[in-house]
């Protein structure tokens, strides 16, 4: 009895972990063996400088740089999505398409992206086409949910992950020297969007992304 009692527990708790992990979890315990420096601090906070001239452009709150293995910004970017009409101007694929076309070249390997927020599958995905070797972020997918939820997203690449054995090396770090300051401008952006003080976001769009 205690034996299938514990089998069911088993099955019950790996159920658990794909339906609901967070993402985060599950990169950090795979593959994730870095933590951020104060240099990683000084990079966050200018990804995050970055989300707040997003939202005096019109654009959603979130800031990327690309930083070489030099030590060198090579790309900067923020979310166009509604200055451009493109859904897929996210800040990080605006950074990297940023670096990408400075240096000349399609691969950015030794490369590092700090994100103001916890990646979209998306972007995630795009520093993994650019050989980009590390993503650090500030902000979590918790800390801007509901308005921008990825969490389906991420629950169907779990799921899939599940199945086999992934071969991405792509780590991720959060840096929490550089949250306050990058939950800040956040949260301001929401608040300017719920009193309709912002060009192209209206309040009943916070929960449409
Ligand atoms: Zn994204």
């Amino acid at each position: 009895m205690r034996l299938l009692l514990t089998l069911v527990l088993l099955i019950l708790g790996n159920y658990t972990v794909v339906a609901y992990g967070n993402p985060a979890v599950v990169a950090d315990d795979d593959i994730n063996t870095v933590t951020a420096t104060p240099a990683d601090t000084q990079w966050m906070l200018e990804a995050v400088a970055l989300s707040g001239q997003s939202i005096e452009a019109g654009g959603g709150p979130f800031g990327a740089i690309v930083v070489s293995k030099e030590g060198k910004v090579i790309g900067r970017g923020y979310n166009r999505v509604a200055i451009d009409h493109d859904p897929t101007a996210h800040g990080e694929v605006t950074a990297i398409r940023d670096a990408a076309k400075n240096t000349n070249a399609f691969d950015l390997e030794g490369a590092a992206l700090y994100t103001s927020t916890y990646p979209c599958p998306m972007c995630f995905s795009a520093a993994h086409w650019a050989n980009i070797g590390h993503i650090y972020y500030a902000n979590t997918a918790a800390d801007v949910s509901p308005e921008f939820d990825d969490a389906a997203l991420w629950h169907k690449i779990q799921v899939l992950n599940a199945e086999g054995t992934s071969q991405c090396t792509t780590g991720l770090t959060s840096v929490p020297g550089a949250h306050a300051e990058a939950k800040r401008v956040f949260d301001q952006w929401v608040a300017q969007v719920r009193s309709g003080a912002v060009q192209h976001y209206n309040p009943s769009d916070l929960s449409k992304f």
